[in-house]
Parts: C-alpha cells; structure tokens; sequence
C-alpha cells in the first residue's frame, strides 16, 4: 500500500515544463493524504516523515530520537521530509537540531537538492529561508540550480536567480547551467529560459573547453543551437581540441546543423561588408521603395500599349523573377513579416497619385474634392501615430523581475496562468504576450499586419482613426474611378452590356482598373476590420483578442456566456468615453484604468462576471 513517491530517493528522471510541474508538485498537494487504514502508532519515524505525520514524529523525538541520525543508506529526516514537501516537518527538525545542508543519500546530496530534483517550490523557498546553501555541489557535482535545469523546473530556476544565485554559477567541471541544458535538456524551454538572465555565452568549461554551443552541436540539440546562434553565440571559439562550433557540426555529420551554422557563418560575414550593413540598416525603406516600383511596374506592364497579354503575361513573371532574387539578396527573412505594410503603403501612394492625375480634375468643386485631402492628411497621421506610438509594453527592469519573482513564488502566486514566462513579468488583465514583437502588451487587440505593429491600450484609438481615414479614402477612391469610367470611357453597361462595357474600360486605361482592383482589396479588408471593431468597442468593451478567446470558449462550453455580459461592458455611451477617454465637455466620466499595472478586477462588480 506504500506510493512511491513516499518512500523512494529522488528520481532520475526528467521533469516536465512549467505548466505541468506547477500543478502536479503543488497545487494538487492537498490530494497527497495519509492512507486512512494504516495505524500510524507503529510508523517508525522515517515512514511518519514520509507521510507527514507530524505528532507521530514529534512523540518519537520526545522519546529520544535524534533528528540527525542518518538510517542505513545515510538519508536523514531532514532529507525525507524534504523530498515528500512536508513543510512542518522541515521546520520541527530544525528546531530540534537537524542540520540544514546535511549530505546524504547516494549522490551525497543536501535536503535543498532533493526539494529541487522534485520540483517541490514551496519547499526550496522554506529551505533557502532556514539557511541552505544552494551554491552547495552534489556527488555528481550540480548545484541546485543545475538541477532545477537538468529537471526543467521554470520556476525554482526563476526563484534561485532572483535570490542572488549567479546564472553563470559552474559545476564540478567548469560547466554553467547553459552548457547545461544546450548539452542534456532537448525541449526548447530551459535554454531559452535560462537565455533571459543574460548568461555569458561565451564561457567555456574547465576539461573540453567548449561553449554552450559547442555542446549544444555535441548533443545535436537542434533547439538550443537555433536560440544560441539567434543571440549571437560565437563562432570563432576553438574548444581544447581545437576545434570551432561549424567543425563539431561537421563531425555530427547531421545536415540541419550543417545547414544552420553554415548559414549563420554566411549571414554575419556578409555584415562585414560596408555595403550591405548600410543595406541591412535600412531594410525597411528598402522593401517600401521596392513595394512602389514593383506596384508601379506592374501598372506599367499592364498599362503598355500592345494588345497581347502574352507578351504582358511574360513580363510579369519575368518581373516576379527578378524580385525574389533580389528579397532573397538584399531583404532579411524577419524583415519579410513587414511586407503587407509595404504593400499598403506603396499601393496607397499610387492611389493618391491616381486620384490627384485621373480623378480630382473630374470634381468641379472643391467640396467635393475636400473629403479626398482630409481623408489622405487623416490616414497618414493616424498610420504615423498608430506605428509611432507605444502600444502598452510592460516594462519592468532587471531588479523590478527579480523583486517581482521572489514576491510571487513566497506568496504562492507564482502560475503560469497570470505569470509570462518569456517577459517574466506578471501579466497585467486584458494583456497578451505578442510572439512577434516579444512582448506582453496592456490591452492587447491583436497585432495587424498592416501596420506592422501590436495594437494595445496605447495606440488602439490612433488605429481606429486610421481605419476610418482609409475606408473615406476607399470610398472616394471607388466613387472617383466610377465618375472617371463614365467621363472617358464611351461605354456604359446599360448599353453595351456587361462584357462589352468590361472589355472597353480595361482598354479605356488599364492603369486605373489596375489600381481600383487594389482600392477594392483595401477598401474590403479595412471596412471589414473597421465594422468589427466598432462592434467591439461600442457594444461589446472588448478587445478583437477577448471576443475571440470568450467566441472560442463559447463554443466548447456548455454554458456559453453573452459576450455583451462582461466587467467591462458599460453600455455603449460609457464604452465609448472611455476607449477615447473622453470627457466631452463634462457629458461623460470615462473610467480611468492604467491598464499596463491593473491585476484585478477590484475596479468593478464582479456579479456579472460568470464566464466559467
Ligand atoms: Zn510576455
Ligand atoms: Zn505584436
């Protein structure tokens, strides 16, 4: 009837991520009960420690037992009630003398050692506040935090750091928690993990010589080797052998490896050249200028003055050629994400140009030809505002983490669910960890391709603003091509027809179809996104991200909540005062939340909130 976990030493193998080692460790421990058929009476000490009895343990002590005798595989009390996370327990045998940083057990390893193997938080943070050593080595020679890394524990690695354990901190042979993991962790997590307090890269051990990403490649952890290469690792080291990271990768003979070192070889040697750093530092005017020629090339191709759209065809993929030779030479991968916004902004410069050339001098008045300047003034202020300003980043410096860490993890807060482990910051309600801009925004809607950035609590009204601007110009845009068509092209669709009519206005100026095409594509997209937002914000007080998550929920449950019935739903006045946080001459009260540090929803009743 003995569980395992009671009466073995710790186990060897590794742990899981966060998430799970959280729940299953401490969350569930009230689950962890004393079997109820048993008399505890006839428990000799090290079983009542195992299962946490603490009466039991405190009636043999009172009769003599000393807190510091080891048993026969050299374990003590201390180490037993550490590895069953008996809390109590821990604190009765220091009182009655039991050493804190006792070795024991086969790898000679201290009752902290075990916490951690285990995973046991709670625990970690009791021992380290009775004394323990956690530079301390062990028999195989890893300090505490090498085992939180060798088992994947997040948030004991997390909570050792911010304690003032050094991430650069050597085992017996020289080696840091990052050789480490790039060497036996394969999951992505802890190198990644560990890659956010700012461990030296360079370091290398005592015995090879080689760096975390010689041993990354030794251990062909194509994982690691990818986060290393990205922040920068050096190629140039030669480990004791003398050889360098593209030599190991050789050795593997694993053509990934190969590929990805290589690769990374060339990238950074091309940095070298003048050049191409001038090239690589202006990237982005880069791909708008050849978003402008390639539309207008385009336009120009399909305008020419021939009749054969074979020729024109043949052109155009000639054309296509050309470009992707030249994204692939001058345009970095990760720029490439910009590309829709270089898209809108060159097409939108053709658009204007277009108005001003084909269209305006069909409006007789200047009224009519007003809503045009307003709209064109409007959408690029608003683009510039909505790109320019801070979305909402939480920020937090290196001290505020660590503070923050210790904080949560001593409170018993520290989850995954309200903690992001890639900021390391505690996630504000209605944030979001944006995986593209890495960073956990206040607020968050989403993050639109086409303007390149996140929009949260900080931009999301110049956004709307520029939504409305660009649907205006739409509209104008599709108005003036109809009223250009009527004007020079002498068809119309009541006479001829619809394919003759279609056939006259492609030949009247292939140039305006082509852009009326793109003015369609925009004006659908924007008016889609710009209706749905308005949704949101006015009846809804949600984000595009919460209406989509509560959508989602709604559709697995089986009691699917309005998503008009939430905390922040204030009718549709209210939502609109405080989305623009307007006060309109006293009318409205906008509710002021600095969401970037808002937690909780004490702000409001929580009556109405019911969405489980
Ligand atoms: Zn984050
Ligand atoms: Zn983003």
């Amino acid at each position: 009837m003995e569980c395992k976990s009671h009466s073995h030493g710790p186990l060897r193998h590794h742990g899981h991520s966060w998430p799970d080692t959280y729940e299953d460790k401490d969350l569930l421990k009230e689950q962890d009960v004393v079997p109820l058929v048993e008399d505890y009476s006839t428990f000799d000490i090290v079983k009542a420690t195992q299962y946490g009895l603490l009466e039991r343990c405190q009636e043999l002590v009172e009769a003599g037992y000393d807190v510091r005798q080891p048993d026969k595989e050299n374990v003590t009390l201390l180490h037993w009630a550490a590895i069953n996370n008996r809390l109590d327990l821990v604190k009765f045998f220091i009182s009655k003398g039991a050493v804190v940083d006792q070795l024991g057990g086969d790898l000679n390893s201290t009752p902290l050692h075990w916490a951690i193997r285990q995973g046991h938080l709670s625990m970690v943070i009791l021992l380290l506040k009775l004394g323990a050593d956690s530079t301390l080595i062990d028999g195989e020679g890893y300090s505490s935090l090498h085992l939180a890394v060798l088992f994947q524990h997040m948030p004991i690695i997390a909570y050792l750091i911010a304690k003032g354990q050094s991430v650069d901190t050597t085992d017996r042979n020289g080696q840091t928690p990052l050789m480490l993991s790039s060497h036996k962790v394969i999951g992505l997590e802890p190198t990644k993990f560990l890659l956010k307090f700012n461990p030296s890269i360079k370091a290398v051990d005592n015995i090879e010589k080689n760096t975390a990403l010689h041993w990354a490649i030794t251990a062909e952890n194509v994982n690691a080797i990818d986060v290393l290469l990205e922040v920068g690792s050096s190629l140039d080291i030669k480990n004791a052998k003398g050889y360098r990271p593209l030599d190991l990768a050789h050795q593997t003979k694993n053509r990934l490896i190969i590929h990805l070192l290589s690769e990374e070889e060339r990238t950074r040697a091309r940095r070298t050249s003048r050049f191409l750093r001038v090239v690589e530092k202006n990237e982005f005017l880069l791909l708008i200028v050849s978003s402008l020629v390639l539309i207008w090339t385009i336009g120009y191709v399909v305008d020419l003055n021939s009749d054969s759209w074979l020729l024109k065809g043949s052109l155009l993929l000639f054309l296509s050629a050309i470009l992707s030779v030249f994204a692939r030479l001058f345009i970095g991968y990760n720029k490439l994400k910009y590309f829709p916004v270089a898209f809108m902004l060159g097409s939108l410069f053709w658009i204007s140009w277009t108005c001003f050339i084909y269209f305006l001098p069909d409006f007789p008045t200047t009224i009519s030809q007003l809503p045009f300047f307003f709209g064109i003034v409007g959408l690029f202020y608003y683009f510039y505002k909505t790109v320019r300003v801070d979305p909402g980043y939480i920020k937090s410096t290196e001290e505020e983490i660590k503070k923050n860490i210790i904080n949560l993890a001593e409170t018993g807060s520290l989850d995954f669910r309200t903690f992001c482990t890639s900021c390391l910051v505690k996630k504000p309600l209605r944030s979001f960890h944006c995986h593209s801009c890495n960073s956990c925004v206040a607020r968050y809607d989403q993050h639109c391709i086409w303007v390149g950035q996140c929009i949260g609590v900080g931009n999301h009204s110049y956004f709307l603003l520029f939504l409305i601007f660009l649907t205006i110009v739409n509209i104008w845009a599709i108005y003036g091509t109809i009223l250009y068509w009527s004007e020079h092209c002498t068809t119309t669709y009541q006479q001829d027809g619809a394919w003759t009519s279609f056939t006259q206005i492609v030949s009247c100026s292939p140039w305006v179809l082509y852009i009326f095409t793109i003015v369609c594509f925009h004006t659908s997209w924007a008016t889609l996104l710009l209706v749905l937002q308005l949704y949101q914000i006015i009846f809804l007080g949600l984000t595009s991200h919460e209406r989509i998550t509560l959508w989602k929920q709604n559709k697995r449950s089986k009691h699917p909540v309005s998503l008009r019935k939430t905390p922040y739903n204030h009718g549709c006045l209210q939502n609109i005062a405080d989305f623009f946080q307007c006060r309109c001459f006293g009318m409205f009260k906008p509710n002021i939340i600095d969401w970037t540090k808002q937690y909780t929803l004490r702000f409001h009743s929580l009556k109405e909130w019911n969405t489980v």
